[in-house]
């Protein structure tokens, strides 16, 4: 029989070494989600903090990709699991980590899921993090559900969106999911907003505009600010080179910056 009274003081020991956890959250897929958790976790990595990605996009991890860790294998010692790691102060786990290759597709049903996290979450050699940064699947299914059943108290969440009317709509569900659960909402950030055409200079909203900022006065939550749609972010995601850590002064990666102030911003 399982011990469940242990592995629950594994998962509390564990959680109680890291001092925030934060979640990243989005109503669809491919509004930026990960991008912004990869791009959060290299701005709490450069203002020297001990941070933690954890990828449970179970349907469609990007993580691997986002950092070239694609078929990196999991180690373990001692009976866990070691994270990938950029130096000391980056520790980085994906669900990606168990499946090979982007062709593989995982069927997993809900118990299974909440067990997987629970270990990602429990079993882990985190160690002591200053940040946790837990990129979720798109909507407010199992995964998001399970983590804010397992960690006691997570700091909020963080919730992105572009900002056409269709996005936003789905980030409404994402906040009553958050407020159901007690979960503070951190912010909300409007991604692909704006493009600054580089021969003219002039900016389009290709996918309108004002959207997020609309929702986050409507719902009483942080509006965190706009990211514009950028090339070069397509490039640095699709070559696995973190924008923040690479291109750092441009104003996507202003708008990057401000937009994680309050996290940055805690102690
Ligand atoms: P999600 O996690 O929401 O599915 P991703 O972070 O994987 O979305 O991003 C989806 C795609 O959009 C990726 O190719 C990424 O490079 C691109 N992308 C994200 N944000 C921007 C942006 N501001 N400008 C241009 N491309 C972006």
């Amino acid at each position: 029989m399982r011990d469940t009274s242990a592995e629950t003081l594994a998962l509390n020991q564990s959680m109680a070494r890291i001092k925030h956890k934060i979640l990243v959250l989005s109503g669809k897929g491919g509004v930026g989600k990960s991008t912004v958790a990869v791009n959060l976790a290299f701005s709490l990595l450069l203002a020297n903090r001990r941070v933690g990605l954890l990828d449970i996009d179970i349907h469609g991890p990007s993580i691997p990709k986002l950092l070239r860790l694609e078929g990196h294998p999991l180690g373990f010692s001692d009976g866990k699991i070691i994270p990938a790691g950029f130096g000391d102060n980056l520790k980085v786990v994906s669900i990606g980590f168990l499946t090979r290759g982007d062709a593989q597709a995982v069927i997993w049903r809900g118990p299974m899921k909440a067990n997987l996290i629970r270990q990602f979450l429990a079993d882990v050699q985190w160690g002591e993090l200053d940040f946790l940064v837990i990129d979720s699947p798109p909507g407010t299914g199992d995964e998001p559900l399970s983590v804010c059943q397992l960690i006691e108290k997570p700091q909020g969440a963080i919730i992105v969106t572009t900002p056409q009317q269709l996005a936003v709509a789905d980030v409404r569900k994402s906040i009553n999911f958050c407020r159901k659960l007690n979960m503070p909402v951190i912010g909300i950030i409007e991604n692909m907003s704006g493009f600054v055409c580089p021969h003219c200079g002039k900016e389009t909203f290709l996918f309108s505009s004002g959207g997020g900022e609309q929702l986050s006065s409507e719902a009483g939550v942080p509006f965190l600010g706009r990211i514009p749609l950028d090339p070069e972010l397509v490039h640095s995601c699709d070559n696995g080179r973190p924008y923040l850590y690479h291109y750092s002064k441009t104003a996507t990666a202003s708008a990057l910056e401000n937009a994680f102030k309050p996290v940055l911003e805690l102690d």
